[in-house]
């Protein structure tokens, strides 16, 4: 529930996932139809109700032809001359008399009407037995879906490309396809209803380096476009109508920050080595191929988790190996000498593309990431070509996700060999040598780590699946969130056992999980024996001043105590203790 502050200033609590504080009007996403609350109105109200419908109806049209126009652009009449059935949709008087007749007889809102009307006209065209007019009841609903957004003052998701003023993003959910064509300089933050902190929109907003709080609930069904509200995302609040008091509280927080940020900016060229010497190897991890520009600002070494998803997302076709080629290549080039770790596709789970894959009743446990990939061999050919092309640059190394045993390893190696002999024969480049790792994220990988080992030349460890597997909580949601607890001893011990298999077996460990980006959680895993830490590029720095202030006894001892102890909570407590003592400065604002 939120709370109402002084002043009409309200307090909803969210979950907080991407720290940082913003403040501006709230831009709020629809989503696919949401019952909209029905409100008696005067009889004299209903004219001015009927022509805001009519003005919707204008809005939604202008809309539409601008879809309409786009895809004929890129993708030809054909295609965009679906369209023109949402369009006879929006103009059929029958839809328009009876949201009218509903009107007038309820004496209610206009968008509960016209739900009403368009709840009717759906039933009763599913109902016709003709695949045809079947096929109609999804055009239908996404262009209802349209004109209701539009009378509640709600946007379209695709908007976030064309947005013309800075904003907070309000919505359920954010999903890949949505982020990955938002225009970031005009989003503020993000807030949405569902979430946790390993779900795709914290990943991302933390990628952009922009304040979010996921789990608020209701958020986006409850609040208007335009409202004026702060969002913290160090404690996860929206706050709408902020008083001055909070305003000027808030206003010293960011000013901490920035000195803080100024600190952490000298630390750009200084090397990642702990105070009695160890270098640890830190970099960061990517979503789309050219943000290695914030990788070199932040002075990671390297890409450590180049997430490939992005390059096929938001298209109607599949990037070529030509393209993919070219957005690896560059990659490499910016980043060398530092290295660049390429994961395969790891499409499903939370990322869909409508002509290849689909949402599953149980995504993250289904045909998702190398599962994939070994099925459909065109796809993955076409990617293990482009990477394996792209290692000429002599930097490149690769990983495969969510393996979860020495099959799908071996079955992955022998389709890389049959690749490089393909091009070998056409006399393409690449390097011989390819690092190729497995990522640990499957609980099933951790167990036979010592068979999988003897197969790779390293392996990175996703916590953020790892987690959810070992727990069995979805890290989508946040009901279980609580849950997810990335010092619970289970988790701790899985690390360990990793690091000991790939140590029997002379090959590095690194994680590029979330739990790779928080401070506190730094010295846990290098005490543990991972030698590798990549995160996402704001959280670098933080990272590293940490690492420079810690002895790899104080590590060590973290570790054994973690080991050796039964609660989760203990164990976040001492590392908590310990990163607070060695690097204060870091959590001023926790
Ligand atoms: C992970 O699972 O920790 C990981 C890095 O992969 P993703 O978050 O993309 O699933
Ligand atoms: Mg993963």
């Amino acid at each position: 529930m939120p709370s109402t502050g002084h002043d009409g200033e309200r307090i909803i609590r969210g979950i907080p996932v991407s720290s940082g504080v913003c403040q501006g009007k709230l831009l709020v996403l629809g989503r696919t139809f949401v019952q909209v609350p029905e409100i008696t109105i005067g009889a004299e109200e209903i004219p001015q109700q009927i022509y805001r419908l009519e003005k919707a109806l204008i809005a939604t049209r202008l809309q539409l032809t601008e879809v309409q126009r786009k895809v004929s652009a890129t993708m030809g009449d054909s295609d965009a001359s679906i369209f023109e059935a949402h369009l006879l949709m929006i103009e059929d008087p029958m839809l328009m008399e009876e949201t009218t007749r509903i009107v007038e007889r309820k004496r209610c809102n206009i968008e509960a009407a016209f739900q009403q009307a368009a709840d009717r006209y759906i039933v009763a065209m599913s109902a016709i037995d003709d695949e045809l007019f079947r096929s109609r009841v999804a055009d239908l609903k996404d262009v209802a879906n349209r004109v209701i957004n539009n009378l509640m003052g709600r946007q379209d998701q695709n908007c976030l490309s064309t947005l013309t003023e800075p904003c907070i993003i309000v919505s359920h959910d954010l999903a890949p396809s949505t982020t990955a064509q938002l225009d970031r300089h005009k989003v503020l933050g993000f807030a949405t209803d569902i979430g946790s902190k390993t779900s795709h929109t914290a990943i991302m907003a933390r990628s952009l380096q922009i304040p979010a709080a996921v789990g608020l609930k209701d958020a986006s069904e409850t609040l208007p476009s335009g409202q004026y509200a702060l969002l913290d995302g160090y404690a996860g609040l929206l706050i709408l109508n902020p008083t001055d008091a909070t305003l000027f509280q808030y206003g010293q927080l960011i000013q901490k920050q920035a000195n803080l940020q100024e600190k952490l900016q000298d630390l750009h060229n200084k090397p990642a080595v702990t105070l009695d010497g160890t270098p640890i190897v830190l970099s960061a991890n990517i979503e789309q191929a050219d943000e290695f520009e914030a990788v070199k600002a932040c002075g990671a070494e390297g890409i450590g988790l180049f997430r490939t998803e992005y390059l096929y997302l938001n298209r109607e076709t599949l990037p070529s190996e030509q393209e993919q080629y070219e957005a690896y290549h560059r990659t490499a080039l910016a980043v060398k000498p530092q290295s660049v770790i390429i994961r395969t596709l790891d499409l499903g789970g939370d990322k869909f593309l409508s002509h290849i894959n689909a949402p599953e009743m149980n995504s993250f446990f289904g045909w998702r990431a190398i599962r994939f990939c070994l099925r459909e061999q065109v796809i993955f050919r076409t990617q293990l070509r482009a990477i394996l092309r792209a290692s000429v640059a002599g930097n490149i190394k690769m990983m495969y996700p969510m393996i979860s045993g020495v099959e799908e390893m071996e079955q992955a190696n022998a389709l890389v060999e049959q690749y490089k002999a393909e091009l070998r024969a056409e006399g393409i480049p690449f390097d011989e040598n390819l690092e190729i790792g497995a990522m640990v994220e499957i609980p099933s990988a951790v167990i036979t780590a010592n068979a999988l080992a003897r197969r790779c030349r390293f392996f990175s460890i996703g916590t953020n699946d790892l987690i959810q597997y070992s727990m069995a909580v979805d890290r989508m949601n946040e009901k279980v969130a609580y849950l997810y607890e990335p010092t619970n001893p289970a988790i701790v011990r899985l690390i360990k056992m990793t690091v000991e298999a790939a140590e029997r077996q002379g090959i590095w460990v690194g994680v590029c999980g979330e739990m790779a980006g928080d401070p506190v959680l730094t010295p846990l895993l290098l005490g543990l024996g991972v030698k590798e830490l990549s995160a996402s590029p704001g959280q670098v720095p933080q990272v590293k001043f940490l690492l420079r202030r810690l002895k790899m006894q104080e590590a060590r001892e973290l570790a054994d105590f973690a080991l050796n102890c039964e609660s989760g909570a203990e164990i976040l407590s001492r590392a908590q203790t310990l990163a607070r003592n060695i690097a204060p400065g870091l959590f001023d604002n926790q």
